[in-house]
């Protein structure tokens, strides 16, 4: 075999690299560079494209380009809202401009030469350029090629420096052989390996520095995808799962029932989750759908289909406030749909025996759907709480198999609960769980894999879910119930006049019929002082309205006054609710139509929108109120994101935006370490091409026995982090 391979090159030491010695090399080993193949991916930041380098005397205004000058001045200055400006005058002998920059952090010394990347306009009459990029050109001349990289020094290593070692890996390196695939490369229009590096760092032009990236970027994501499908594969092969009938007496009988019409959504969504657990192999889905699209009667279905074929299903959700909820309504639409057992005795303490005991109810043709509510700190059978003594009486219930639908908090994943035979497990708003447990509910059956829905309402912008939830199916409700009416959302400034708006607004709501929440600020040190927040916002709003009925609802009220709250402002005789973010996610009450949310600018993007989803959930007009007077440039982009659109996943790409792809995701950032080039938005199109290619690649040869090389370099340079993919 001529040439050498990635892996390979990963094998040697970066300091193997001509003028690169241990005192560079411990450097570089800072900056994550340890292997020549480390060195060969340390891309340059960006090009100097020549053809857009003018003079100052005859740059054009308004349109991208580089100026080469001297620093001849720079000056540092506060400006209004505690923000810092900093000007510099440039100079290149042929004129002068003026580039300034909002960012303290910038550093620029006198005298040096550099290269400023953005557009030139006229201000006052002078030249000006707005916070362009800079590249500081010490002793470098422009001269060679019409394409300059600029790479990034790192620590004393100068770019210039940098680039000399580059090119003497380079030379040393190549040919660089390229495993993947040729069909794959022509069907994506893919440069080979060898010229994608060669031109990475020495392009000729533009365009070759691009088509350079794009495959550099498609490697990352492809080696992703690679072990993703593979992982897969094997859970496939490894898993016994269940096969459930996914036409049956329960099913029927509750859509049939249901108060509404389904979506089209939904029905596409619930027939794509029953033909998956009608399966053998073990059904692991996720469902997105935006806030108030309707996932829960998706789920009850789904849940149905397991009990029907002879299985439990349990529904986990992160608060007790969502669990009783919806708990409540799932006993209620079990009602409509005649599928409760009736209870002989409510009274008898031992009453809830005689639910095991009976299967069928005299004179019904059908089976009974057995419901039961498993917090911390409630336990109830179709709606008769067992209490606190009889919690085992409950746990009994469940691992004797005669309850056949639990509805819990994470109580259900605690030690103690033991299912007789879990068939469906589904998470509700996943994002609130850690990642074990997670998957923990999937793991309370033994010799065999439940099925599992996970559901989210943080939209996840698709292409990122194909990332992070490799492992999964992804299935998304992308239509809202009719009749629904898109929540106006306006941003109020706390000490302006406008807030007298905000209150006639509540008071016109309410004489309306309709109920409001309010939100207390966000008090991330303690609960202690979130609660005291709300209970003094509580009072406060007590003297603003005198006349309506306000709630007060925390996180450290006892489960039962919670729950009396949340009932008394289901049956609206609470007009006004303050509350801390307990009410974040599920809670639905159609009949709320104002949400105040006070110092908003606290509030993270995915939060705002959770807490915005709880109005517009029926057919009334509603409006969001983010009061704030944010103090950060994110905060103030956030507010104005939330103002802007409705649209979660457009949301959720603007958090993304704004946060950056390495600060989202926590423990599964590991994953997504091997991604330096790419980026999951922009480089979308790329991703979904990667994922198809790889999975139709590991379909066919599923332990890549005819790819050695591409196992290898997936195994090199991805290693363990794999793994973390996986914990869905
Ligand atoms: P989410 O997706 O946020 O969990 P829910 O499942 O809580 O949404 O549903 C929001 C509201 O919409 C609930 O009041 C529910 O009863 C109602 N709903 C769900 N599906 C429909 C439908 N097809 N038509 C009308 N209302 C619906
Ligand atoms: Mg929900």
């Amino acid at each position: 075999m001529s040439g050498r391979s990635l892996s390979y090159l990963a094998s040697i030491s970066v300091d193997e690299v001509k003028g690169i010695g241990p005192a560079s090399a411990k450097k570089l080993a800072d900056a994550g560079i340890r292997s020549v193949a480390d060195l060969l991916l340390y891309v340059p930041r960006r090009y100097l494209d020549r053809s857009r380098l003018f003079d100052l005397a005859a740059v054009p205004l308004d349109e991208e380009v580089t100026v080469v000058g001297t620093v001849q001045s720079v000056r540092k200055r506060r400006i209004s809202r505690g923000r810092t400006m900093i000007d510099a005058v440039i100079g290149d002998g042929t004129s002068s401009m003026t580039a300034v920059w909002f960012n303290p952090y910038m550093r620029l010394a006198e005298g040096s030469t550099v290269a400023l990347s953005g557009k030139v306009e006229r201000f006052r009459g002078r030249l000006q350029m707005k916070s362009p990029a800079v590249d500081s050109l010490a002793g470098e001349s422009l001269t060679t090629g019409r394409v300059v990289p600029i790479h990034g020094a790192v620590g004393p290593l100068t770019a210039l420096k940098l680039r000399e070692s580059l090119a003497n890996a380079l030379a040393r390196s190549r040919p660089i052989t390229d495993p993947v695939p040729d069909e794959i490369l022509a069907r994506l229009d893919l440069v080979d390996r060898d010229t994608a590096i060669g031109n990475i760092h020495f392009p000729e032009t533009s365009a070759a520095a691009d088509a350079a990236r794009r495959r550099l970027v498609f490697d990352e994501l492809f080696r992703l995808e690679v072990a993703l499908a593979k992982q897969k594969q094997l859970q496939v092969e490894a898993a016994v799962g269940v096969s459930h009938r996914r036409a049956g007496p329960l099913v029927e009988a509750f859509t049939g029932s249901l108060p509404y019409t389904l979506t089209g959504a939904q029905d596409r969504v619930i027939d794509e989750i029953l033909s998956d657990m009608s399966e053998a192999h073990p059904t692991h889905r996720l469902l997105q759908g935006e806030v108030g699209s309707g996932k829960t009667v998706v789920s009850v279905i789904a849940m149905l289909a397991a009990c029907q074929s002879g299985y439990q299903a349990a529904l986990m959700a992160p608060t007790e406030v969502l669990a009783e909820q919806h708990y409540l309504a799932i006993r209620d639409l079990l009602a409509t749909a005649g599928l409760q057992p009736q209870i002989d005795d409510p009274d008898a303490p031992d009453g809830t025996e005689s639910l095991f005991a009976a299967e069928v109810p005299e004179g019904k043709d059908r089976p009974m759907v057995r419901l039961g509510l498993l917090t911390a700190n409630s336990a109830e059978i179709n709606s008769l709480p067992v209490g606190a003594a009889s919690r085992t009486h409950l746990l009994d219930g469940i691992a004797g198999g005669s309850i056949d639908l639990i509805v819990g908090t994470h109580a259900l994943i605690q030690e103690d609960v033991e299912f007789d035979r879990l068939g469906a497990a589904v998470v509700d708003e996943q994002h609130r769980f850690g990642v074990y447990q997670r998957v923990s509910l999937r793991d309370k059956a033994d010799e065999y894999d439940p099925d599992l829905l996970i559901m989210t309402a943080t939209p996840i912008p698709r292409t990122l879910a194909m990332t992070l939830y490799g492992d999964l199916d992804v299935s998304l409700l992308d239509e809202m119930p009719p009749g629904r009416r898109p929540v106006v959302t306006q941003h109020v400034h706390p000490e302006s006049e406008a807030m007298a708006g905000v209150y006639e607004t509540v008071r016109r709501e309410v004489g309306a019929g309709r109920q409001v929440f309010v939100v207390c600020p966000l008090v991330e040190e303690s609960d202690k002082l979130a609660v005291a927040s709300a209970t003094s916002e509580h009072a406060r709003l007590k003297t603003v309205f005198p006349d309506l009925r306000l709630g007060l609802l925390h996180g450290q009220m006892r489960p039962a006054d919670k729950e009396g709250v949340m009932t008394r402002f289901r049956d609206r005789e609470i007009d006004v609710l303050v509350a801390t973010t307990v009410i974040e996610v599920g809670i639905d009450v159609p009949n709320a139509s104002v949400m105040v949310i006070e110092d908003a600018g606290r509030f993270g993007l995915s939060q705002l929108h959770q807490l915005r989803g709880r109005v517009g959930r029926g057919e009334h007009a509603s409006t969001c109120f983010l009061i704030a007077a944010p103090t950060t440039a994110d905060a103030e982009q956030r507010i104005a994101a939330m103002v802007a659109t409705n649209d979660g996943f457009r949301l959720a790409e603007e958090d993304l935006r704004i946060r950056g792809q390495g600060t989202v995701f926590g423990a599964r950032q590991a994953g997504l370490k091997d991604l330096k080039l790419a980026d999951i938005l922009v480089d979308a199109e790329l991703l979904v091409s990667a994922r198809r290619e790889a999975f139709a690649l590991v379909l066919k040869d599923p332990e890549l026995t005819d790819h050695q090389a591409l196992a290898e370099e997936v195994a090199v340079l991805l290693g363990e982090d794999v793994a973390w993919l996986f914990v869905s």
